[in-house]
């Protein structure tokens, strides 16, 4: 059996059967028959978006496909061409440092390139499917390759046509479109206020200044997870219609919300999980970050169904009290 604990951001102890290292797409030819021979299957980046709750029976890749390329850069707009397995901060500083804007705010958040559109990663204001050309993705049981246009990828809040069917696709590269001309995104009170404290004006922010503030925001309330096992947001934030929102507020005068724009109300889940006391609570190595209440993280030794138990605690607390049946942002294997 072949340890996964390098392979899972939450380094919980797991094994395969089989593990297969994608270095380069001349090996899909050897990995794909194998692939589709197997019901039970796990394409992986850096693992940064699942919670593994034993071991792993059937094949296992790790899509490690580097490279990142300009392929056509006219007027103000630059279109990257990006490998799957590129690391998704490294992408991000090598677009800031050439002046390929829109991700800035993306800055940090852990994972590889192949995996950002799966979940259409977002921060801060940002989206990864406003700034996604297209996606080339090997269909495994089609044995083709696809080539998918941002209209063909589903979008929608950390949620796409990748996530929908898991293992389905194999992503080999990320087209964005970027632009030569730098917007700043402030609109979210972290960063202003970040901006304010350094007496510097939003309009005259720039993408390195921008960069740093967003690092320097995701390093002050997020668990490294070189350093302690985690994967980010462990819930999504629920979206309540109107009426059920005000319903709520009835009940729970304070509740934070934000307009989304289909008229819903996004409620932070971190609030949620804080209100049922669970924000810095520990069972063994399975706990909430001191720092963040959305964030679960494995201390040490904890296992994949330790960390499970605890997020369907915090789950069954924030039904009891608000009636919201919170979501899993990472995949539970
Ligand atoms: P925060 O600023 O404390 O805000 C709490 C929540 O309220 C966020 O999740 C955010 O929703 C929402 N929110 C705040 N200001 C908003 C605005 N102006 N308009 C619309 N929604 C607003 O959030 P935080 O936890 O420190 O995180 C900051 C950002 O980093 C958020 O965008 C968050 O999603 C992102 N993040 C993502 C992960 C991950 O693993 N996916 C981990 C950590 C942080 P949204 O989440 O929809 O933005």
């Amino acid at each position: 059996m072949l340890s996964l604990k390098e392979y899972n951001s939450f380094a919980v102890s797991a094994y395969a059967d089989q593990l297969y290292l994608l270095d380069s797409p001349d090996q899909l030819t050897q990995i794909l028959p194998l692939l589709r021979g197997s019901d039970n299957k796990l394409i992986l980046g850096a693992g940064s978006n699942i919670l593994l709750t034993g071991d792993f029976k059937g094949p296992v890749v790790i899509n490690r496909l580097r490279g990142m390329r300009v392929i056509e850069d006219v007027n103000d707009s630059v279109l990257v061409e990006v490998a799957a397995g590129e690391n998704w901060h490294a992408f991000v500083c090598w677009c800031v440092e050439n002046g390929y804007h829109g991700l800035e705010n993306l800055s940090l958040i852990p994972g590889n390139v192949g995996a950002s559109p799966i979940q259409n990663i977002g921060a801060y204001g940002v989206e990864i499917a406003q700034y996604i050309d297209s996606i080339t993705a090997v269909d495994i049981h089609g044995n083709r390759t696809i080539l998918f246009e941002n209209r063909d990828c589903e979008f929608a809040y950390r949620d796409s046509i990748f996530r929908q069917s898991p293992d389905h696709f194999l992503i080999t590269t990320v087209r964005f479109r970027l632009s030569r001309k730098f917007s700043a995104v402030t609109d979210y009170s972290g960063v202003r206020e970040k901006l304010e404290e350094e007496h510097t004006d939003p309009r005259t922010v720039t993408a390195q200044q921008l960069c740093r503030i967003i690092c320097a925001l995701r390093s002050a309330k997020l668990p490294d997870p070189s350093v302690i096992g985690n994967a980010g947001s462990f819930f999504k934030n629920p979206v309540l219609s109107a009426d059920a929102y005000f319903d709520l507020r009835r009940q729970h005068a304070g509740i934070p919300a934000y307009r989304t724009t289909d008229s819903g109300y996004k409620i932070p889940a971190a609030w949620l999980i804080e209100q049922c006391g669970f924000k810095g609570y520990r069972v063994g190595d399975a706990g909430v970050y001191e720092h963040h209440a959305l964030v679960l993280v494995n201390y040490g030794r904890a296992s994949g169904d330790q960390i499970w138990n605890l997020a369907k605690s915090i789950r069954s607390s924030v039904a009891g009290r608000f009636g919201i049946i919170l979501e899993p942002e990472p995949r539970i294997l």
